[in-house]
């Protein structure tokens, strides 16, 4: 076999970790191992029938061919209604760039912006994409710590005393992957305060779980929030997980026309653009009767409250309660130092996942891959009866350490 050269921008990153820990389900299940698989990232739901009629629609209406790099005027139309109306960004049409998933674009809205040097802010816990998408652009990741105390979220000090003159980007994510949590106008208002005051630095913001909501305070964003930084914010989100479209690959965001127009040239000549047919389905989705996303909301919020009260009843462990995604990352800070019936001693909460994988067959990803630990996260975009099974496992399995 020869040995490829591969380029360091490949050498240096990882494949994602939740990637890594389904493959590795996968493998066990075709071990013949029974596995609760708490991993999933997307959700258990099919795309309702009307979004796929649509698309078919739109197949033999002869929507079949490249649409314009930016994305179909349908579409953004559709997302700078979405925007308007649920968020109060204000936005012309050609502020809007679509991709194929919120992942690419955020990926091409990195590779536009970032050199050789250039700082990216990343709270942590973070989805473990930030990290490397930064590494694979040329630019450092600068991690910081947003403990529980802080219920995981960047605050003004700590925004301030991050930036530096090398700062490009700082990254908010919210509700978050992995804890759920979602920020309030009044704590983007104060970050806002501060990015406003270094014009230098762009904050993007991934939303891609905002209707997926709990809380009881209002979804927000921090352009609506904060006009002012129209020129510094990129605001992303997508229809993969609201309307269980992960398959189809639709994402998009709002940003200064500039940094707009940067992304969709890269993207001219990475993909000319994103499917047809899935841009025609992502716009019915986001323009159609609403009702479905509601309804999938209550279903996630019942697993939600379900797996926060058996967690919570594990004396091992503590959980916050999200404020919205499919997730939980409880604290299993009670397990470590505790040793497993096989004599092994829980060092950290890499230990404590592969002790659940080994003895309860119950699938995490541990904290550490999300940068803060000691934690592990469960993922309730999965039916009511595996969580119950889940959660039990891992009471059994936790009570078995001394
Ligand atoms: N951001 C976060 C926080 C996510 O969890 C995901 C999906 N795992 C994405 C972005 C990417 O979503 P998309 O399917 O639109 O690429």
């Amino acid at each position: 076999m020869t040995s490829i050269k591969l380029a360091d921008r490949v050498t240096s990153i990882r494949v994602s970790p939740s990637t890594a820990a389904a493959q590795k389900v996968r493998d066990l299940k075709a071990q013949g191992r029974e596995i609760l698989n708490l991993t999933v990232g997307e959700p258990d739901f099919d795309t309702p029938q009307s979004i796929k009629d649509a698309a078919i629609e739109a197949i033999n209406a002869g929507d079949t061919k490249y649409t314009s790099v930016n994305g179909t005027e349908a579409l953004r139309k559709a997302v700078q209604h979405d925007y308007k109306t649920r968020l109060n960004i204000d936005c012309e049409l050609n502020e809007i760039c679509v991709g194929g998933g919120a992942k690419q674009v955020l990926f091409v809205a990195l590779m536009a912006t970032v050199q050789e040097g250039d700082e990216v802010i990343i709270p942590a816990p973070y989805w473990v994409s930030y990290p490397d998408m930064v590494i694979a652009n040329g630019g450092t990741p600068v991690i910081v710590k947003c403990g529980e105390d802080v219920g995981f979220k960047l605050t003004p000090e700590v925004l301030e005393a991050s930036i530096t003159p090398a700062t490009k980007w700082v990254i908010l994510n919210s509700p978050s992957n992995p804890t759920g949590a979602a920020y309030t106008a009044a704590e983007l208002r104060a970050l806002g305060d501060v990015l406003v005051k270094h014009p230098h630095v762009l904050v993007m913001c991934d939303e891609i779980y905002d209707r997926i909501w709990y809380a009881d305070f209002d979804v927000c964003s921090i352009l609506g929030v904060c006009p002012e930084l129209k020129n510094q914010a990129l605001v992303s989100n997508g229809v993969s997980k609201s309307y269980a479209m992960t398959g189809w690959r639709i994402g998009y965001a709002v940003g200064p026309l500039e940094l707009v127009n940067a992304i969709n040239k890269l993207q001219s000549q990475m993909s000319s653009c994103p499917s047809s047919v899935s841009q025609a389905a992502a716009a019915y989705a986001l323009t159609a009767d609403q009702s479905g996303v509601d309804e999938a909301v209550e279903v996630y919020r019942a697993r939600r409250d379900r797996a926060h009260e058996l967690i919570n009843a594990i004396p091992e462990l503590t959980c916050t309660l999200p404020d919205g995604a499919f997730y939980l990352y409880p604290c299993c800070a009670g397990a470590i130092g505790k040793t497993t019936p096989e004599g092994k001693k829980i060092e950290n909460d890499l230990d404590f996942g592969l002790y659940l994988l080994d003895t309860a067959g119950v699938a995490s990803v541990h904290g550490g891959a999300y940068g803060l630990e000691p934690y592990f996260r469960i993922s309730t975009a999965t039916s009511m009866e595996e969580i119950e099974a889940a959660c039990a496992k891992i009471a059994e399995a936790c009570a078995a350490l001394s």
